[in-house]
């Protein structure tokens, strides 16, 4: 036989649909090959180079070369245990945290080992969903307002619960929000960690962002009300910029042993462990200690700026939009524009998207990749398309604040493309 004509793949799979995100992101490639100027709002990438201490642990471990134990070396899972007793008031033990290449994968792993409905607030992060779909698994989404910022409120959980029944489930919760840039309170983390443990429900409280906070508030976890159920999974990509790195852990609280098991022997009959040199580099990224460090206040500040300026600028073009708090994400609403829009025949978010780059240039994603209905029409907005060593150079040399003018002069695309989405609904 030639070729596998009755090819056969696990059904799963074969339902996986391409996104949205990806097809516009295919197009984009294609636009930027053949010389357009594209503006680029798709990317979730920290800008930020890489801490210059964690490059040169990188550098002096590059003749590490033994596997090291599957739950990763004890030297940064005791490393992980003090950050986030640090940041976060934590207390996980280190023998319950799993160190994995990016937190993504251990929520993967996470998500193929617990049994139970799997619940998450409408918006959520664009990858959930094909975790999901490759376990076979449906997902529950649980809407939500603009009105609150798009956060889950403790009484629509406790409705979905009752209709799911007694039985285990799982809730995954992300503040700061990708996509909205929200941050949940401590009073909204209390009620709805006291709902999750009235109905039997694991909390998989993703924390990738934590540290990218600028709400002027301390950062309220789900352990903090919940410590029995609620697993954290975090990361370096977001923070300390070093996506690339793939560097994540899970931590497991005390009353759910058998899943550290479980965790390490997946990871044992996959990929076996983190790479030796990059998880030496690790220990020094989860050393740094970040409350003082003032390149990694002077980066959130930037973040901040940014994501201040993109604020204004949806506001006055009259789309609706909660205010960011945190990560580097927003998600404007362009619902008072619907009639407008669909006298152009755009009725989903998908079509929003598809037109906002075909007419302007300017890439988005579709609200309806995050898990949102197709006809609720919002994007999600990046604000990191700038050249991050040049911009953290020009900071470091301000001895004010960042001010909105600095933005505009130094993130020359973001600008761009805020003028281009005007110019759309103009044209409407
Ligand atoms: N969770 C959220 C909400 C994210 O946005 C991302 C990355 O974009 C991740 C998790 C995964 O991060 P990593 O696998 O790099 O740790």
């Amino acid at each position: 036989m030639d070729n596998f004509a009755q090819l056969e793949i696990n059904a799963n799979f074969l339902s996986m649909k391409p996104s949205a995100t990806l097809r516009i992101n295919q197009k984009a490639k294609a636009a930027k090959a053949s010389g357009k100027d594209v503006c680029h709002l798709g990317f979730g990438e920290s800008p930020f180079p890489v801490p210059e201490r964690v490059q040169h642990s990188l550098k002096n471990n590059s003749h590490q070369h033994s596997y090291l134990p599957s739950k990763g070396l004890i030297e940064l899972r005791n490393a992980i245990v003090d950050y986030q007793k640090r940041h976060f008031g934590y207390n996980f033990k280190a023998e319950n945290i799993i160190v994995g290449p990016g937190s993504k994968q251990l929520l993967f792993q996470l998500l193929t080992i617990l049994e139970g409905e799997v619940m998450v607030p409408s918006p959520s992060w664009v990858s959930y969903k094909p975790i999901l779909q490759m376990k076979g698994k449906k997902v529950h989404e649980i809407g939500t307002s603009i009105a609150n910022s798009y956060k889950l409120e403790a009484e629509n959980l406790d409705k979905k619960c009752k209709e799911l029944g007694p039985k285990q489930k799982l809730l995954i919760m992300n503040s700061p929000s990708n996509p909205t840039g929200a941050i949940y309170t401590d009073k909204e983390v209390a009620e709805l960690s006291q709902v999750a443990r009235k109905n039997n429900v694991i909390i998989i409280s993703d924390e990738i962002y934590a540290l990218i906070n600028y709400s002027g508030k301390a950062y309220t976890g789900f352990s903090k009300y919940y410590p029995e159920g609620t697993v954290v999974t975090n990361g370096l990509s977001k923070s300390h910029h070093m996506g690339g790195y793939r560097v994540g852990y899970a931590a497991v609280p005390e009353s759910m042993l058998p899943l550290v098991d479980a965790l390490e022997s997946m990871t044992d009959a996959s990929y076996s462990s983190v790479s030796a040199p990059i998880q030496y580099a690790a220990i020094a990224a989860f050393s740094i200690d970040t409350k003082t460090d003032k390149t990694f206040e002077l980066c959130n500040r930037l973040h901040e700026a940014a994501g201040k300026y993109v604020y204004k600028r949806f506001l006055a073009m009259g789309l609706e939009c909660p205010k960011p708090e945190g990560a580097y994400y927003l998600f404007p609403s362009f619902a008072p524009f619907t009639a407008k829009l669909k006298a152009k025949g755009i009725t989903t978010s998908s079509e929003l998207a598809s037109r906002l780059f075909d007419d302007e240039l300017v890439v988005v994603l579709p609200g309806t990749d995050f898990h949102c209905p197709e006809t609720q029409l919002n994007v999600r907005v990046t604000t990191v398309d700038y050249n991050g060593d040049k911009v953290l150079e020009a900071a470091q040399k301000l001895t004010g604040e960042i001010s909105e003018k600095f933005i505009t002069d130094n993130c020359p695309n973001l600008v761009n493309a805020l003028d281009r989405i005007s110019t759309f609904l103009n044209k409407l």
